[in-house]
């Protein structure tokens, strides 16, 4: 099996620092940690490997910290990691991380599994996984909480639905994005951390990867983030009564007065 996890480095507390200019988030790295959802995913792809065998792949867009945690994700088990960093993947909206991380797909070379979080803990869209699904031309099965069957060419798995869960069978290639609470990842051994101190995190930039400029980061990005804040926590609440129409409409002129 030749899994390919993508692990986002995500800020270690809740806060997360906008630039205020720029409407951006602030990645300095200062205190990232590997997204939760990541860990379990790696953990779901290195059980895979120990039932039947095969190679994994990191892979990450972000800041060049990010190689501290490819690494430790090689300590762990991982057998080579790839970090997608360039101030032109900046800005990127989930189109442009999608974009940006297929090229990097593309790169590592014909994966039968990509596994992801089901989301990111700072951008919490989880929408990258059915957009990678979307842009490699792959099935894609959100939510998963248990893999109960894997061989190289087909998994069962079973995935949260709005109703409840739900047993599917794919085929291989296939994107799956998991739930936190599918695998803890285990600690790395003392052989993996003497691996990872000689491994190469290999770092490409945009025109290496051979990115087209126009889809990466904020050229590439459709949506725009136009003002973001902390909002201030307060108990006050408002009962909108009414008819469904009239509710609506009463919510509609909330939103327009927040947005003014
Ligand atoms: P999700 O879709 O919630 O993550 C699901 C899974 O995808 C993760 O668990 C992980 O497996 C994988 N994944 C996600 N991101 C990565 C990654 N970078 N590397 C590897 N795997 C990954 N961010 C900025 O820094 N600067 C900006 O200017 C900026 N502008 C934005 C504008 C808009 C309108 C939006 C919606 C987002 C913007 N972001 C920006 C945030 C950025 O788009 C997201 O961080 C990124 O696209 C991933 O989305 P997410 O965090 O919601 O991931």
């Amino acid at each position: 099996m030749r899994s390919v996890v993508c692990m986002k480095a995500v800020p270690s507390t809740t806060e997360v620092r906008m630039d205020p200019k720029t409407n951006t988030i602030i990645r300095d790295g200062r205190q990232s940690v590997a997204n939760p959802f990541d860990t379990a995913a790696l953990e779901v792809a290195l059980v895979l490997k120990d039932e039947l065998g095969g190679r994994i792949s990191v892979l990450s867009m972000g800041i060049p910290d990010t190689c501290r945690l490819l690494r430790d994700a090689i300590a762990r088990g991982a057998d080579d990691a790839l970090l997608l960093s360039d101030r032109a993947f900046a800005g990127a909206d989930t189109l442009a991380t999608s974009y940006a991380l297929s090229m990097g797909l593309d790169e590592l070379g014909d994966a039968d599994l990509v596994l992801c979080g089901k989301m990111a803990v700072d951008g919490d869209t989880a929408q990258i996984g059915p957009e990678l699904g979307g842009i490699l031309g792959v099935p894609c099965v959100t939510g998963v909480s248990e893999v109960l069957e894997a061989s190289d060419h087909r998994v069962v798995v079973r995935h949260d639905t709005d109703e409840g869960t739900e047993v599917v069978e794919v085929p291989l290639p296939a994107v799956l994005t998991v739930t936190k609470d599918i695998a803890t990842l285990r600690m790395p051994s003392i052989a993996g951390v003497r691996a990872a101190a000689g491994a190469e995190v290999r770092v490409l930039d945009a025109a290496t990867l051979g990115a087209d400029p126009a889809c990466c980061g904020l050229a590439g990005s459709p949506t725009q983030v136009v003002r973001s804040f902390v909002p201030e926590r307060s108990h006050e609440a408002a009962t909108i009564a009414g008819t469904p129409v009239e509710q609506a409409a009463a919510l509609l002129e909330v939103f327009e007065e927040v947005a003014r």
